[in-house]
């Protein structure tokens, strides 16, 4: 499958990984919009949080304290951060691939989008 994020969990294509699991690889976002922009993707490929029910309940609980700790490891995890999903093109989803963004290391604007 041509999908971008794939080909980093595989190693196909570099990227500057910070944190990865059994089900889990986290890697610094292209462009950054934040001191810390860190993409958290699960290795198996699912297109969006839209595609997934309740059989992926600890798969998604998993993304999500895999990113604490990721905030943890860059030293935001006590001033705060951002956690954001984008779900399909509305919801600002670029790549079909399922990923969390860990935003943070300033302070980040109030409005949501
Ligand atoms: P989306 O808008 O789909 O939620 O976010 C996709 C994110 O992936 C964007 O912030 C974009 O900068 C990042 N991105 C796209 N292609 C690459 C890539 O090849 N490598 C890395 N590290 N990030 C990428
Ligand atoms: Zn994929």
């Amino acid at each position: 499958m041509d999908c971008i994020f794939c080909k980093i969990a595989s190693g196909e294509i570099p990227a500057d990984i910070v944190f990865q699991n059994e089900e889990v690889l986290a890697f610094r976002d292209i462009n950054p919009q934040a001191p810390v922009h860190i993409l958290v993707i699960p290795k198996e490929h699912i297109e969006s949080v839209t595609k997934t029910s309740q059989q992926h309940e600890a798969f998604l609980g998993n993304l999500v304290l895999a990113a604490k700790q990721i905030a943890k490891q860059e030293g935001i995890l006590e001033k705060g951060y951002r956690l954001v999903i984008n779900c399909g093109s509305e919801g600002g989803q670029i790549v079909p691939h399922l990923h969390l963004h860990v935003l943070g290391g300033r302070k980040l604007d109030d409005r949501l989008g």
